[in-house]
């Protein structure tokens, strides 16, 4: 009997799009979001949330993967990688989604009404491909008033078949009337020895060395990853530094100069947690520190201050965070810190 064209033997779908990958510690919402999929209730809009390291940006496309693929898997929600859908989408030229974002030339980092308007108009057409369209903003808050109030329309008039995720690090940021328009997606940090394991099975290093990323990472494995030995060591200097400034050895200036050539956020929020493991001593014998690997030397540092110095000083290093997002003077900002901190002492 001749063969007919089903009798072909069928070669198994091995056929799964380049680089997609679900992180373990965002498989529940990857789950949620296909199941709420699969019962057709999507809400017309998605706020993920979390630290960053969380791989948030990377969820959002591979929602935006599989909502744009005409045949995902019913059961995993993974998106083909053999439809027109997925093709366009992996060669980056689906014309049903849209990447909303700061201009690259911004030092601001604001998303400019401008560039929120262009969404509008993509939100009134009708999809191309007759399927979903769908819109991404990152950073959601890096939205200004106005671009805000541009996407609240969009929000509160949805055209059927259009998702739009929001991607953030600080819903706080947003309008309230936004935040109340969105379904919330919170990503949180993976349990600790979940997230060892993860990093273990991905780099090559000694297990108290890992841990020590990931706790500097505030458990975010994807930031973990980026921290190599050469900046592990510049932290070792920066602490050494800060602690020797107030016995005179190194200027406000001197510090400030050489603190700016480095990742100043990264600086800030390390010298946020030597504070914090500070008062933690101060306060009993802790179980858990941010910096382990300085544990003696902080808690020495933690003998020479006060507890009132302490937390005094910890809401200026936050004051500070908050502030390098602004465009003040990053060199006067470190100044006016150490003055503070020194000040605070006298
Ligand atoms: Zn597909």
């Amino acid at each position: 009997m001749a063969k007919t064209a089903s009798q072909k033997p069928v070669t198994e779908p091995t056929n799964l799009p380049p680089k997609f990958y679900i992180f373990p510690w965002l498989q529940n919402a990857w789950g949620q979001i296909t199941q709420t999929r699969n019962e057709k209730r999507l809400h017309h809009a998605y706020l993920i949330s979390g630290l960053p390291g969380l791989g948030k940006l990377d969820l959002a496309y591979h929602i935006a993967h599989s909502l744009l693929c005409t045949k995902p898997d019913p059961h995993t929600g993974y998106p083909c990688g053999q439809c027109r859908g997925c093709h366009l989408f992996q060669v980056g030229n689906h014309p049903d989604i849209q990447r909303l974002g700061p201009d690259p030339e911004s030092k601001s980092g604001e998303i400019k009404v401008e560039a929120a308007r262009n969404l509008v108009d993509f939100n009134e057409l009708t999809s191309q491909s007759g399927g979903y369209k769908v819109i991404i903003i990152a950073p959601a808050d890096g939205m200004n008033r106005y671009s805000a109030n541009s996407l609240l329309k969009t929000l509160e008039e949805p055209t059927p078949f259009t998702i739009i995720l929001l991607v953030t690090t600080q819903p706080g940021r947003l309008l309230a009337t936004i935040r109340s328009r969105c379904q919330h997606l919170p990503i949180a940090v993976p349990p600790e020895p979940e997230a060892l394991a993860w990093l273990t099975a991905q780099v090559r290093v000694p297990p108290d060395q890992l841990q020590l990323a990931l706790r500097l990472a505030h458990g975010a494995p994807l930031t973990a990853l980026k921290f190599n030995h050469d900046i592990l060591q510049q932290r070792q200097t920066n602490v050494r530094m800060f602690f020797e400034f107030t016995a005179g050895k190194h200027s406000p200036s001197s510090i400030a100069t050489q603190w700016i050539q480095q990742d100043l956020a990264q600086l800030i929020d390390w010298l946020s947690t030597w504070i914090a493991d500070i008062a933690r001593f101060q306060t009993g014998s802790p179980v858990y520190l941010d910096n382990p690997d300085l544990a003696t030397y902080l808690h020495t540092q933690s003998t020479k201050y006060s507890s009132v110095t302490i937390h005094k000083f910890w809401s200026k290093v936050l004051n500070t965070r908050q502030h390098l997002q602004t465009n003040l003077n990053p060199q006067l900002l470190i100044e006016t810190l150490l003055i503070q901190w020194r000040d605070l002492q006298s």
